[in-house]
């Protein structure tokens, strides 16, 4: 699998990590990890895909987690540029998928700059494996044609400037990415926009990790609920889609605790 010629000298992927397991690596992403020489990780890449990276591969931790910047955004540029020009064989983990709430674009404007067309390996989403975990399909015939994915993290010093009408669509699942610390806020300003009390919630704390979590709510009693999580990045899917699942069960499993008493 270590093919050593993969990656050119110089050259920089951006690569999906998916949302944790490392049987969730693409296996394209497995090679590419194999195959660099140096890889940059954010904060949400797991513990089990950084044992892949090879001994003698260089590791550099560019991790950023909401409050605890420990290495602004330029900064991480910079470094990925400064590797590349070097003609190291440079792979930049995303959690995820880079496409997806990762500020990938901003990466790559850079690298562009410095005439470095980086490419892309995509990867599973939170979205993904939290509907995998919890046994429920995010869209569903008559109920979820729609499926919106939005983060609930402003800028630093901005002002969360939602269109909360079309998000309280009642044919949609939500996928918020960013969303724990104002689920409260969240579960307000869709209230206040038609959305019913006892819309299906389902909270999803370290999907596909063994840490996972899993709290199913309603819109109404979602502030509550989220308390139940701990410190690990979070999902919330919202949506009639999310509560039909509550009676089905996954490989034998009940997928998801039921939900609060006189919750569909
Ligand atoms: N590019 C990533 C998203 C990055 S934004 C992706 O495609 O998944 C970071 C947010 O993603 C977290 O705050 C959380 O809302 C969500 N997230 C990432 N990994 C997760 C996981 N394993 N379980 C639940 N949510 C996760």
């Amino acid at each position: 699998m270590r093919d050593l010629h993969l990656i050119a000298p110089g050259e920089v992927w951006l690569v999906g990590a998916g949302p944790g397991d490392p049987d969730l690596l693409t296996r394209k992403a497995e090679k590419l990890i194999l195959s660099a020489d140096i890889v940059f990780f954010d904060a949400l890449v797991g513990p089990g895909i950084l044992d892949l990276i090879p001994d003698g591969v260089e590791r550099v931790s560019v991790g950023k987690r909401a409050g605890r910047h420990s290495k602004n955004q330029e900064t991480i540029n910079d470094l990925i540029v400064a590797a590349a020009l070097a003609g190291r064989k440079v792979v930049r983990l995303k959690g995820g998928d880079p496409s997806i709430f990762g500020r990938s674009m901003e990466e790559m404007a850079a690298l562009a700059e410095h005439g470095v067309t980086p490419r892309i390996c995509p990867g599973i989403t939170a979205a993904s494996a939290a509907a995998a975990s919890a046994g429920l399909s995010l869209t569903l015939r008559g109920l979820a044609r729609k499926l919106v994915f939005v983060t609930a993290h402003a800028r630093d010093g901005d002002t969360l400037d939602l269109d909360w009408e079309t998000l309280a669509d009642p044919g949609a699942t939500l996928a918020v990415y960013m969303g724990k610390s104002s689920a409260g806020m969240i579960a307000k300003q869709l209230m206040a926009n038609g959305m019913a009390a006892r819309t299906p919630v389902l909270a999803i704390e370290n999907a596909s990790l063994p840490s996972e979590r899993i709290v199913r709510t309603r819109i109404d009693l979602l502030e509550i609920a989220t308390r139940a999580l701990g410190s690990g990045p979070a999902l919330l899917l919202i949506g009639d889609a999310v509560g039909a699942a509550s009676s089905v069960s996954v490989g034998g499993r009940k997928a998801a605790m039921p939900c609060p008493n006189g919750a569909r």
